[in-house]
């Protein structure tokens, strides 16, 4: 791997971006982060990363989506987890309070076998973390995903979140055009990958004006009891904006977007996370693709 830069705030999110294979063709990125309010990774750390080269699913609101040259190895996701961690020398990640790795960066992590070795491969780097992974749940994955329901227990804690975005069919398969599982399979699946007692299993919705989004709808599928639900304003994406999108402009506005559509669903009995974010992220280029995006631009 070859740090090709790394830029962003050391108290915020530091995105780094690596070639591969000693191939332009084969760039990725991950990010290193602390949460502001925290201010210190000993405490809370968000090391996100990714598990594909581009990624096939393409969503309209994505700038990691096409150009897609294939899945990482193993060694390539677990040596972003150790470039991060090296990043740090003087902090022991086992002794971290709350250590997250996301798989959430670029890329479907269920498309990609090498991720369930990554997971057995973390348990042992360090026992404490709390993965994450973010899924659209792609049709076909069964055997990927009844592997990942054994690989949780192997954990404290594990967060799984399900890429709703849309409770639209139509709307839905236009935003994120892959084929995906059924809305019965998600929440059967759903239903038994939450731990009782433990964390619930995330719904996350990306909010625009133009994505439908119905709680009631949400509701007839996903059971509060085992489901929470996240929603964030649509990030300012290059891709989302020559999809016509309409991502936030400000903060006033994301939060405006955010508590709407909260409303709904805290009626219908779901908990609610608010996820509304620094919006400096979105200027130091946080977003999936972004990073990997504006380099093979400048070079090109
Ligand atoms: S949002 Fe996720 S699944 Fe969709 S294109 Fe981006 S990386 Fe792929």
């Amino acid at each position: 791997m070859e740090i090709l830069s790394h830029t962003g705030r050391p108290d915020l999110a530091q995105i780094f971006v690596a070639k591969m294979r000693d191939n332009a063709d084969f760039m990725v990125e991950f990010v290193d982060a602390c949460d502001p309010t925290v201010g210190d990774r000993r405490r809370k750390w968000v090391i996100v990363i990714s598990t594909q080269f581009g990624c096939p699913v393409k969503c309209l609101m994505c700038d990691a989506g096409g150009a897609f040259k294939g899945n990482l190895t193993f060694q390539e996701i677990s040596s972003q987890v150790e470039t991060v961690v090296a990043a740090h020398g003087d902090i022991d990640p086992g002794q971290c309070d709350k250590l997250k790795i996301q798989f959430a960066r670029m890329g479907e992590p269920s498309l990609n076998d090498a991720v369930l070795e990554v997971l057995a491969w973390l348990k042992d780097f360090c026992p404490t973390v709390i993965p994450c992974i973010a899924t659209i749940t792609p049709a076909g994955r069964e055997a990927w995903f009844a592997e990942l329901l054994k690989i949780r227990d192997c954990f404290r804690d594990f967060q799984l979140q399900l890429s709703v975005n849309s409770t639209d069919d139509a709307y839905r398969d236009k935003l994120m055009p892959y084929p995906k599982m059924s809305w019965e399979w998600m929440a059967e699946y759903g239903r038994e990958f939450h731990r009782k007692g433990q964390r619930t299993v995330c719904l996350n919705f990306a909010l625009s004006p133009e994505i439908p989004v119905s709680a009631a709808a949400t509701r007839e599928y996903f059971d509060p009891e085992h489901f929470v639900v996240k929603l964030t304003p649509l990030n300012p994406t290059t891709t989302a904006e020559e999809n016509g999108m309409s991502p936030a402009d400000n903060r006033a506005d994301a939060e405006c977007r955010v508590a709407c559509k909260a409303e709904e669903f805290l009626r219908l009995g779901f908990s609610v996370i608010e996820s509304i974010g620094d919006m400096e992220e979105n200027l130091i280029g946080s977003n999936c693709g972004q990073a990997v995006r504006k380099l093979r631009l400048a070079s090109w």
